[in-house]
């Protein structure tokens, strides 16, 4: 007998290893590697994921217990991503199990469910129950209910529910269901019409609706939904079942796709003639699949330089090949515009997966991809996990940006899964960037120093599309304006510049940089700052709710109208929301059209798209917004981009600050222009001779990443050394400390065993640096203190395994502590 090796599905390192047990001969041919099945397991019937199938096992088979069944009939995962799970698990410390369930779509995360049933005759039942005549309808049929629909059901009946149970009278059974399933249509086939129509005669005359459906059947003879047949010609669906009952239709259930782009036209687009620049940049990716190499290309071309006709072009010769494409975008650039790409390029083969998707309307899309009915897959950050099995070619537009990497377990970076995901499919990855992250145009032109991995290959686009010109960007000292007497929100340039577009009906982004600007609460008098009582975190002013709220932890208090600490009533918002600069432009501005994009304008589904549709038909005149007006749009009509508050996170105590204001302010400015009419680009700021705004000015990506990466080198950060940052929390300080100093003198010592040196300063080719415990950046969460060890290192060695060994020793103390320990590897959030 084979034997079954099943990951559960409890997300604890307790349970981290495989599972064996017994394929009983029903299911013999169903279980493979990759296949989600339900097993008992303690008490319970859990989910878990197949991962590895044994011949000859040699195990004690009499101990082990059967598999109860298999939920799928085509296996969700592949060998293939088994294995990738395996990778990420290993390299982001996360329980296998973790790493399976983020490549399963929300609506196949089973979850037990329990029936009831009677254990034996049904006699027991009519002495039992009495006056519940319901109850005792539904129990005598003999089928397992489930339990929790019985117990709301009949409610009084709970207590004698739980008491048949204990004696045994009722059996209980659990089954793993999903959460979603697959949406089915009761479908009408007609007979031949020839037949509809010697069927017509023998109907009589007053079945007059029988007679009306029999003649729409006859001459409109196809497949029909029930629904819509009953309702072309007035009828109910029990009257079409008496058709069914002559034979005159069949009727079954039809599985159908819900799908969220139904109602959308994508009119279909051919490839361009491709322009020098983008010809030559094209060719070696071209090559490089046709030679079925995975290889890795950085694509640095400037905002309009027609990045996406190279993704397109190179896609369309992956499919011609045979393979498939998965196309990587950030999620809040998945808008229509952006979907609409690809689907009027590659139409129906084209699957969409992103998180403003319904459970079902995803689960849909992904089915799509694993039955072969999609060949591309357009997606945010978890598309990487598409269950295709002949990957071709492997896109990451804006491959800088931070949502490619999950914050939460697993922890992984869509990157580095990418690289690894082509390296298994002999498959070409290809990163697109106006603004690469720094570790990314290191690896390329300089072959990635100490980041592990192969180098990626270099290719540049300086040039826009057509020579369109790059926008003209000013920037604006906002301590000037003050000196002048200014006080407004909009120094004297940018107000110039937008009444200029507002007379010639021309259209503007207005952004406003608020990470880590958020409205906080200060006192004028004694410089109190509102925080959270739980978490060191500062409140956050909602002015819809008048209240003030904590992001980490959802704590909210009211608007506070003099100062908890010294009462003055000089108690002040910092900070400037969206809907202030929404009012400041109504009063500055009579007559501005503004939409505003924000999380509080766009919580709702389908919101973003409908704003960004009302302004694209030009029924606004300003799109201001957060980060999220920065990226990835192209409108015709905007010429003018302000930027108010540009180095509002440049103080942040984070050592990619720079990097991120750099980029976001340069993917900002790119938004003008981009068409006929050229662009202006104005920037406030308060830093004007800082290098992230200076280069913004001078279109300098290259500039500025060379000297960045000089002070990277100084403080030996990436990509000159790597990162793993492991946090404690617990209620307790003094034990955080104890277990943090347990922690760093472990690595450290377990790296001084394998001759790694300890001084990051000194030459030499590897080094390990265990700096801490600290106090992390947020100090305390939810009421637990939370100390942090950063571990920093470079050269070849397995960093990832030995945190994990190290903790695996401490293991038994740490838990007895109840100390909390999370792990990030390669973190991108130093907050
Ligand atoms: P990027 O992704 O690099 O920011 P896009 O792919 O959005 O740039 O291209 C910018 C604009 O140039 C788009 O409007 C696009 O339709 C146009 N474009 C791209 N390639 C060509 C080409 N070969 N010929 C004409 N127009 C092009
Ligand atoms: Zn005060
Ligand atoms: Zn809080």
């Amino acid at each position: 007998m084979t034997v079954a090796r099943v990951i559960v599905d409890v997300p604890s390192r307790d349970t981290d290893r495989p599972f064996d047990y017994l394929i009983p001969d029903r299911l013999a041919g169903w279980v493979e590697v990759g296949s989600r099945v339900a097993v008992p397991f303690g008490p319970r019937t859990l989910q878990g994921i197949v991962t590895g199938i044994a011949e000859d096992a040699d195990v004690a088979y009499a101990k082990l217990k059967p598999l109860e069944d298999v939920l799928d009939a085509l296996p969700p995962l592949s060998p293939e991503l088994v294995e990738l799970a395996e990778w990420i698990s290993r390299r982001w410390l996360c329980p296998l199990t973790v790493a399976l369930q983020a490549m399963l779509p929300a609506a196949l995360k089973g979850r037990s469910e329990k029936y009831v049933f009677p254990a034996f005759g049904a006699e027991w039942l009519e002495e039992e129950i009495v006056r519940s005549g319901g109850l005792l309808d539904a129990l005598r049929k003999g089928k397992p209910l489930k339990l929790a629909a019985l117990l709301k059901q009949y409610p009084n009946q709970g207590l004698s529910i739980k008491r048949w149970l204990r004696e045994g009278k009722l059996e209980e059974r659990q089954r793993v269901e999903n959460q979603v399933s697959v949406k089915t249509v009761l479908t009408v086939f007609p007979q031949p019409t020839g037949e509809l129509l010697q069927a017509l005669e023998k109907v009589p005359a007053r079945a007059s609706k029988q007679r009306e459906t029999l003649r729409y059947l006859a001459e409109h003879n196809e497949a029909i939904p029930a629904v819509k047949l009953a309702e072309a010609v007035g009828t109910t669906t029990t009257a079409i079942r008496t058709l069914e009952e002559r034979g005159w239709v069949e009727i079954r259930p039809v599985t159908e796709d819900r799908d969220p782009y139904a109602d959308r036209d994508f009119p279909s687009t051919t490839p361009m003639k491709l322009t020098p620049g983008q010809a030559e940049a094209l060719t070696p990716i071209q090559s490089a699949m046709a030679n079925g190499e995975s290889r890795t290309f950085l694509l640095h071309g400037v905002t309009g330089s027609g990045k996406t006709e190279i993704y397109l072009q190179a896609i369309q010769r992956c499919l011609e090949s045979g393979r498939e494409a998965i196309v990587l975008v950030p999620e809040i650039a998945l808008t229509p515009q952006m979907v609409e790409r690809f689907k009027s390029r590659f139409g129906a083969s084209v699957a969409v997966l992103h998180s403003r998707l319904s459970h079902g309307e995803r689960y849909d899309e992904w089915r799509k991809i694993r039955e072969g009915r999609a060949r591309v897959a357009v997606g945010a950050r978890s598309a990487i996990f598409a269950p295709f099995t002949k990957i071709g070619l492997i896109v990451i537009d804006e491959e800088h940006e931070t949502s490619y990497k999950q914050e939460e377990s697993p922890k992984y970076h869509a990157r580095d899964v990418a690289v690894e995901r082509a390296r298994l499919h002999g498959a070409v990855v290809v990163l697109g960037s106006a603004t690469p992250a720094l570790e990314t145009y290191d690896s390329a032109v300089y072959g990635g120093r100490d980041q592990g991995g192969e180098a990626a290959t270099y290719i540049v686009m300086p040039d826009r599309v057509a020579n369109r010109p790059l926008p003209r960007v000013h920037i604006v000292d906002m301590r000037e304006e003050l000196k002048l007497g200014n006080r407004a929100m909009f120094s004297r340039m940018l107000a110039d510049a937008i009444r200029d577009r507002l007379a010639k009906r021309e259209q503007m982004v207005l952004l406003l940089n608020r990470r880590g600007y958020a409205t906080f609460v200060m006192c004028r008098s004694c410089g109190h700052t509102a925080a959270c009582p739980h978490c060191e975190i500062s409140l956050t002013y909602h002015r819809g709710s008048q209240n003030l709220r904590c992001h980490y932890c959802g704590y909210s208090e009211a608007e506070p109208k003099t100062c908890p600490s010294c009462e003055s009533p000089h108690i002040r918002f910092f900070g400037t929301g969206t809907q202030k600069v929404e009012e400041a432009l109504a009063a500055t501005f009579p007559g501005i059209r503004v939409i505003r994009m924000d999380v509080d304008t766009t919580t709702e589904k389908g919101s973003h798209e409908r704003w960004l549709t009302e302004f694209r038909e030009r029924r606004a005149d300003v799109l201001l917004g957060t980060q999220m007006v920065a990226k990835g749009l192209d409108f015709p009509y905007v010429t003018l981009v302000g930027v108010l508050a540009a180095d509002a996170a440049l103080r942040l105590p984070d050592f990619r600050a720079s990097e991120r204001t750099f980029q976001l302010l340069t993917q900002v400015a790119g938004r003008a222009g981009r068409h006929e009419l050229p662009g202006e680009v104005v920037i406030q700021t308060y830093d004007p001779e800082h290098e992230s705004i200076t280069s913004v000015q001078g279109h300098d990506y290259i500039g500025f990443a060379e000297r960045a990466l000089v002070l990277r080198k100084q403080l030996g950060y990436p990509p000159y050394g790597r990162l793993i940052c492991v946090t404690f929390s617990h209620e307790s300080v003094p034990m955080l400390l104890s277990v943090g100093a347990q922690f760093a003198s472990g690595l450290k010592g377990r790296a001084a065993s394998l001759g790694i040196r300890h001084d990051f300063d000194a030459a030499g080719s590897s080094a390990m640096e265990v700096l801490g415990p600290v106090s992390s950046p947020i100090a305390r969460l939810k009421d637990r203190y939370r100390f942090q060890c950063m571990v920093k290192y470079r050269g070849d060695m397995d960093a990832s395994a030995l945190v994990a060994e190290t903790l695996a020793d401490m293991g038994e103390a740490v838990k007895r502590s109840g100390v909390q320990v999370s792990v990030d590897v390669d973190p991108q959030m130093m907050l």
